[in-house]
């Protein structure tokens, strides 16, 4: 490595670790001054300043310096509009000039001491769409900035973008001190809490805390209040009802593909002559008819707790929902949880997808996880619903007291605790301001296929998690589907769906894409993926046990009725199947001798179905990628599935927020590995695709591409940036950015080639 990127590597290290300090601290001052200090030392530049930008007078204010005269520093300020440092920001772009004074644009100021230094770059400070300020560079014009400086200023600005920004938002609480002094009362304690973006978005709602703990301390605060009557509890039944019908309904229309209503438990529970009549019982017997609820919940949810079946334990929260909404209903008291989570931020350790999609169905407004990861089903179903979710390692959230004040700001992962009002203010307009883009973005001026910028075709197909996924894939132009996730409507009902059934929930799936090609993966059950009518899938080590084709493999039966089912609806239309975490090349031909013996049973039924589809491969496994070259001979496309590929190359659990930070796409490994696969396809005359998170990352694009992927599957949120990313891009760049990075024997030296790393396609 040459001196200079050495230079760049540690100048990234150093900013980068101060940017974890800075993080939940509002003192952004101190830490301008030691950022600008650390960019003049690293780049051997007379002056570093650092801009921010003041959206409400649109001015940019020079907020920190090294090199100009120190109270130029607040004093200096200038209309976006001016100068070439508000050009950078204007055009969202770095602007360098070996003489700053020779271009038109520039705007001197006097008295702060920058004449002799009239070698200039200054590169925005962005998150997304965001402006939060620029940097400058300032160095005499005999040592003008070069490229090699551009790129290590960009990746600068790209780490310093989201400390900046927490910084600037938490300087608007005020300190113990001065309210103490202004007699105000003090606010609640402000807190920040930096987490991992699972699903993106905006809430602002009061905290519930879904937990096991709260559920039992409400059976100890037994309600005294008032005495309350039978009527009353007939009143609190038939409001508890009424309410579930309403959820229920609105739930089959957002997933349709659950036929069997989750929902329909809670209504059977208040059907239940058992369960009722024992609150009658005792109400009866002379008990406050709160108190009877609150015991006939405790005695059920204990019976279910104890249950050795995991289907079983998985009622007691059916049993503390219904409870809760009956005491609401009774007594309108502040353990209603359940009817009151309409744009509340739920804060849970875990969940399971139903109650992810029940949640999405009450409407409520994020959600935050104490476990997890990222990249877990649990963080996909919330993306499919829309429902902002952030995963933060912090255990202390769940003691958080119900109702206090939470801002998530899912597009970075940060949680507000007790937010002030400028909080909550700032996030409202970006809200709006993302609501106003969504609803001005007219579908058709998206080309209906995607090339490079020098004509080489790129497919953008969708992932589809659910039904609802269609719409928006549609929208958005997807040239197909390229991965359906065929668990998921097993995954959220309380029964697995019949042949026929799964013939439906297909036949809608392709019908919505009007002849456009579907891929279905088949089922992918287990590690976390639980059907909590399956206990055998409670496993040690569920991502590496019988998981996904070896749970098909162990259940023939189910296997070959999807497969079936995927066939008949598949008729007469263009389908795919991929069989996932495929370990060997025998784990193929196993899958595919099943297939065709589904296709031979189909044919002596006479059933209608499709008797020729693409059969593939997913890529997920790293025995896999070692075998690649036979399974390319025999396969019909190789699909990447790099979300389980990284996670088994690098040893990294995708679920465990503790290790998020290995999990890394641009690990040498995984970019060699991914280029094995390419070359294997390419060779083979197969497609090779990619349908793992990674794919919607800006930043390895071009890498993607120039190795040869010339399909990738994305949330349909980011259909339109990677389509408008690739259609700057050209292949001869592409693939001089891959040879590049495959060049790199370390991480680090592979971040320091993708400056842009942590900015993702928003949504
Ligand atoms: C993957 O592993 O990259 C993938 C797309 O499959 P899933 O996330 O469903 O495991
Ligand atoms: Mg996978």
């Amino acid at each position: 490595m040459a001196a200079s990127d050495k230079e760049h590597l540690s100048l990234l290290c150093d900013v980068s670790e101060f940017a974890a300090r800075l993080a939940g601290s509002a003192d952004i001052h101190a830490y301008l001054s030691q950022i600008v200090g650390l960019v003049a030392d690293h780049l051997h530049c007379d002056v570093c300043s650092i801009y921010l930008y003041d959206d409400k007078t649109q001015e940019l204010v020079l907020q920190a310096t090294s090199g100009l005269a120190p109270q130029s520093v607040g004093n200096v300020r200038m209309k976006i509009s001016e100068g070439l440092t508000g050009m950078a920001l204007r055009e969202l772009r770095p602007v360098r000039e070996q003489v700053a004074s020779d271009n038109p644009n520039f705007k001197p100021f006097q008295g702060i001491n920058e004449e002799p230094f009239d070698a200039f770059l200054a590169v925005p400070i962005q998150r997304g769409i965001e402006k939060i300020g620029v940097l400058v560079v300032q160095r005499s014009r005999e040592r003008p900035f070069d490229d090699e400086d551009v790129l290590a200023v960009k990746a600068t600005t790209s780490q310093l973008a989201g400390a900046i920004e927490n910084a600037r938002i938490l300087m608007g609480v005020p300190k113990a001190q001065e309210s103490a002094a202004t007699g105000q009362r003090p606010p609640a304690a402000t807190r920040m809490v930096k987490g991992q973006t699972a699903s993106r978005g905006f809430a602002h709602g009061p905290a519930i805390i879904h937990d096991h703990g709260a559920y039992h301390r409400l059976f100890t605060e037994a309600p005294g209040a008032r005495p309350y009557s039978m009527d009353d509890l007939q009143r609190a039944l038939d409001a508890t009802a009424e309410q579930l019908q309403g959820l229920q309904e609105r739930l089959g229309q957002r997933v349709p593909e659950m036929a069997s209503l989750i929902f329909e438990a809670h209504l059977m529970m208040l059907k239940d002559t058992a369960f009722i009549g024992e609150m009658r019982k005792r109400i009866e017997d002379g008990e406050n008819p709160p108190q009877a609820v609150l015991a006939v919940g405790r005695k059920y949810s204990d019976l279910m707790a104890a249950s050795p079946h995991a289907y079983m334990r998985e009622k007691e929260h059916d049993v503390e929902d219904v409870i809760r909404r009956i005491l609401a209903n009774l007594m309108g008291m502040r353990v209603e949880v359940g009817l009151n989570e309409a744009s509340a931020v739920i804060v849970a350790r875990e969940m399971y997808p139903s109650d992810i999609v029940k949640l999405a169905t009450a409407e409520v407004g994020g959600i935050v996880q104490t476990s997890g990861g990222v990249t877990s089903h649990v963080s996909i179903l919330a993306r499919s619903l829309h429902v902002p979710m952030v995963i933060a390692d912090d255990p202390t959230l769940l003691d958080l007291p119900e109702g206090t004040p939470v801002v998530l700001d899912a597009d970075i992962g940060n949680i507000y605790i007790n937010p002030t009002p400028d909080i909550v203010e700032r996030f409202s307009q970006r809200q709006d301001a993302r609501r106003q883009v969504a609803t001005q973005a007219p579908p058709q001026a998206l080309p209906e296929t995607t090339a490079t910028a020098d004509g080489t075709r790129i497919r953008l197909l969708a992932n589809i998690n659910l039904l609802t996924d269609i719409d928006l894939a549609r929208f958005v132009g997807a040239e197909g589907v390229g991965l359906y996730r065929s668990e998921f409507p097993f995954l959220v009902r309380n029964t697995p769906p019949s042949e026929e059934e799964q013939v439906s929930i297909y036949r809608r799936l392709i019908e919505g894409f009007e002849g456009r090609e579907v891929t279905f993966r088949t089922l992918d059950i287990g590690a976390d993926k639980l059907l909590l009518y399956f206990d055998e899938t409670a496993e040690l080590n569920p991502a590496m046990g019988l998981r996904s084709i070896r749970f098909s493999f162990r259940h023939d039966d189910i296997f070959r009725q999807q497969l079936r089912a995927i066939l008949r609806a598949g008729a007469g239309s263009p389908i795919r199947i991929m069989f996932p975490m495929i370990s060997s090349v025998d784990d193929f031909v196993r899958a595919k001798t099943t297939l065709d013996s589904c296709m031979q049973e189909l044919a002596q039924q006479k059933l209608a179905h499709n008797a020729s589809p693409a059969v593939g491969v997913m890529v997920e496994v790293p025995s896999a990628v070692e075998m690649i070259d036979t399974i390319a001979r025999r396969a019909d496309f190789l699909c990447i599935g790099s979300n389980d590929l990284i996670q088994f190359l690098l040893a990294v659990d995708r679920s465990n927020e503790k290790v998020a930070s290995y999990f890394m796409p641009h690990h040498p490994a995984v970019l060699r590995s991914l280029q094995r696969v390419a070359q294997a396809g390419a060779a083979a005359g197969c497609e090779v695709s990619i349908c793992g998170e990674m794919a919607h990352v800006g930043a390895y694009l071009p890498f993607l591409i120039g190795i040869g992927v010339r399909a990738l599957s994305l949330d349909p949120q980011f259909l339109p940036p990677v389509q408008q990313q690739i259609t700057q891009m050209t292949l001869a760049q592409a693939r001089h950015v891959a040879q590049d990075l495959l060049a790199q024997d370390t991480i680090d030296a592979v971040i320091a080639r993708l400056p842009d790393l942590d900015q993702q396609h928003s949504d």
